[in-house]
């Protein structure tokens, strides 16, 4: 209530209480809506005067896209309206500030939960750009939290940059360069991919602290951002891999080299399409149905496939839900497909080899005087040193795969196959070349067999948000920030 004062903009209807903050060239003030509902608003008063004539109509036409866009993670434009001297945009009030602000008190954020906001951010850029909008004033202070207990990133303050002409732009750049993307200030150019730059440096801020080109004074800054130095990664947080490649593609000071959106977009650290939504649960339904009928029509290895990919939307459809019976009703059915998905590894689990010895092979069924072709191969191969070196790695591929040791199994028929195949190729015509290529071709198949059985072994789960989600754990996300 300090900030009140005889300048505080006037708006019919509305009780202004307290001022939130300003920015460049707004003020924003709580306020509340008068009459019964009592609701609770935040209200943006542009000075008209700080805006040149053609900036105040780009803005109401901005204000007109805005008022269109409902999005989860954009701030919600509710109405707006304008006297001689403001421009008043009343939205939904985020009782959780900026991000600006949060990370002060934090200090720094923990990767899990930069993850959490970093992907809700991505979420809001993909509904920008489907109506063609480059936010470019991208920073902690643009970034709102609906509250302060489970905090969900809204996206504020967009467009504006848009309608920059000129004389803005000398604002522009006094007013955060901290975030500005090198090429702005350094050649002036504008481009999508600015975006990027500032996703970079809200992300770097957020793990570390500070901007990457935090500075004491301004020469110091302007020296960072003419630099050519790439950004250097501090190491006194420990980094997943994922989330250090992405920094690294998104602070490329040269745009050309900077990750593009849709790579953003793809990134195993965002990876968008499986973002807790409202839309996750049905997107996971539609794949388990599918999942079904495979199963029924024991196509287990396009069930197993299915279950696994329907996984993958219940986690976030799980993380997104907020009912707790709800919730746990999910887990049990994630459960129950986890466990289908099991029995269906093991049922596609490769027939254990027969032994050469116990079971001929069909060419020797109707020839029981013979020996298998294998034995025979040995015999065969007397005097050929590569040859034999090349059998007894046979026989140790087999070895292994009798003991169901599928991966060294696999890796030493390839190593088998590969000494073989050049031995088979210079074999002149004759028994020996006949037995062998038998033998190639037995080894071949039995190495694609395992080979796809463990495809299927390998799909992934990605366990760690599996074991979350299922105990639990993941709840609190975004609020367990310490
Ligand atoms: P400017 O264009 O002047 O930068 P902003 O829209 O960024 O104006 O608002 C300035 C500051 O006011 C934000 O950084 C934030 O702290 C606060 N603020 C803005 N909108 C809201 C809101 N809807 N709810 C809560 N605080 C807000
Ligand atoms: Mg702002």
């Amino acid at each position: 209530m300090a900030s009140m004062n005889r300048n505080q903009p006037k708006l019919q209807g509305f009780v202004f209480t307290e001022k939130l903050g300003c920015g460049s060239y707004a003020t924003v003030y709580k306020a509340y809506r008068k009459g019964q509902q009592r609701e609770v608003v935040a209200v943006k008063c542009v000075l008209k005067s700080s805006l040149g004539k053609k900036s105040v109509e780009n803005l109401l036409t901005e204000i007109e896209i805005m008022k269109r866009i409902h999005h989860e993670h954009i701030v919600e434009l509710k109405d707006f309206q304008w006297d001689d001297t403001y421009i008043y945009l009343i939205m939904e009030y985020c009782s959780g500030g900026d991000l600006s602000s949060f990370i002060r008190t934090k200090q720094a954020l923990p990767e899990r939960t930069v993850r959490v906001f970093l992907r809700q951010l991505a979420s809001a850029l993909l509904c920008l750009q489907s109506q063609n909008i480059t936010h470019m004033d991208l920073k902690p202070q643009n970034l709102l939290l609906s509250n302060t207990y489970d905090p969900v990133l809204r996206l504020a303050d967009f467009g504006f940059a848009s309608y920059m002409t000129e004389d803005v732009f000398a604002d522009t750049l006094r007013g955060s360069p901290l975030y500005m993307a090198p090429e702005i200030i350094c050649e002036r150019k504008y481009h999508a991919k600015v975006d990027l730059w500032s996703v970079g440096v809200i992300m770097f801020e957020c793990l570390f602290g500070r901007a990457p080109f935090a500075s004491r004074t301004f020469t110091e800054l302007a020296e960072k951002i003419r630099s050519s130095r790439p950004i250097q990664i501090p190491d006194s947080v420990h980094i997943s891999d994922s989330c250090r490649d992405l920094l690294v593609r998104l602070l490329q000071r040269d745009p050309e080299e900077r990750i593009n959106f849709s790579d953003f977009f793809a990134h195993p650290f965002i990876d968008l399409e499986h973002i807790p939504s409202a839309d996750s649960l049905n997107k996971a339904k539609s794949i388990i149905l599918k999942a079904i009928e495979k199963d029924t029509a024991r196509d287990f290895k396009s069930a197993v496939q299915l279950y696994c990919e329907s996984v993958q939307f219940f986690i976030p459809a799980i993380h997104y839900e907020k009912d707790q019976r709800r919730k746990d009703a999910l887990r049990a059915k994630v459960q129950e497909y986890l466990t289908r998905a099991e029995e269906l590894k093991v049922l596609l689990k490769p027939e254990s080899q027969p032994t050469p010895s116990a079971t001929p092979s069909t060419s020797q069924v109707n020839q029981p005087q013979t020996l298998p072709d294998v034995f025979l191969l040995e015999q065969l191969a007397a005097g050929h040193h590569n040859l034999q070196l090349a059998l007894n790695v046979a026989h140790e591929a087999e070895l292994q795969d009798a003991k169901e040791n599928y991966e060294s199994a696999l890796k030493l028929y390839q190593d088998t196959l590969e000494q073989l195949i050049p031995i088979l190729q210079s074999e002149p015509r004759g028994r020996r070349r006949e037995v062998m290529n038998n033998e190639v071709q037995r080894y071949m198949g039995r190495a694609e067999t395992i080979k796809q059985f463990l495809e299927i072994k390998r799909i992934p789960f990605k366990q760690e948000s599996i074991n979350e989600a299922l105990t639990g754990e993941a709840r609190k996300t975004a609020c367990s920030i310490q």
